[in-house]
């Protein structure tokens, strides 16, 4: 394992202009991309790396590229904002250390297996992308905007247990289209086992009244 600072200099050098990216799809793929740099930075070889440090740099690390990802979202969000008409506000998923406390307890000491880190590390990063979809998702419904949810299947990596030449089970029954938040969280639509690329898009409706502080109009 790199240094942190090794690890943090190759990922900023591959990073490109996050606020550009104007689609959830876009985001998602942004995310992932960043999650093979940082795994390619971090290496799979922890035996002799205490948990605590390991740890330690992945608090660092997988903030940022979980903050990048989550920055990613968030400005597709604003785009679509903007598309629809819509002057309000976009949230952003936050980073829990907790999730790095896990990975370090997965990885350390170990000599990872082959796409482990990887998988681990856009799970996180992809996951920054899915949590600001459903934050942004429940506002909106709760401001009463109809909501469209859609997770399309995609696994490459796969799930512990099946084998390559199945499709995964798990995910099939979380794909779908739903027309509010609720049922699509009800669904598990919005979670992921590590190697989960499955995409997750959706949209707001226009055509209907909205309160904007008391009110009403028709957007
Ligand atoms: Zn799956
Ligand atoms: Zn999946």
């Amino acid at each position: 394992m790199d240094d942190v600072k090794t690890i943090l200099r190759n990922y900023t050098r591959s990073k490109k202009a996050v606020r550009d990216i104007d689609t959830f799809g876009a985001a998602q793929n942004y995310a992932e991309k960043l999650g093979k740099i940082l795994a390619d930075a971090i290496g799979t070889e922890f035996e002799d790396v205490a948990e605590e440090d390991l740890a330690l740099v992945l608090r660092s690390v997988l903030k940022r590229a979980y903050d990048d990802s989550a920055v990613a979202a968030a400005s597709a969000q604003y785009r679509q904002n903007q598309k629809a008409k819509l002057g309000i506000g976009t949230l952003r998923a936050e980073f829990d250390p907790a999730n790095a406390d896990k990975v370090a307890e997965e990885l350390a000491g170990k000599i990872a297996a082959p796409g482990l880190v990887e998988n681990l590390i856009k799970q996180s990063t992809i996951g920054a992308v899915d949590e600001t979809i459903r934050r942004n998702a429940e506002a909106r419904e709760e401001m009463g905007l109809d909501v469209s949810i859609v997770r399309t299947y995609s696994d490459v990596g796969l799930r512990a247990g099946t084998k390559y030449s199945e499709d995964c089970e798990w995910c099939l029954e979380r794909c779908g289209e739903w027309d509010n938040y609720k049922d699509a969280k009800d669904a598990g639509c919005f979670e992921r086992h590590p190697g989960c690329l499955c995409m997750i898009d959706y949209h707001v409706g226009r055509t209907h009244s909205v309160s904007t502080g008391g009110s009403w109009v028709n957007i």
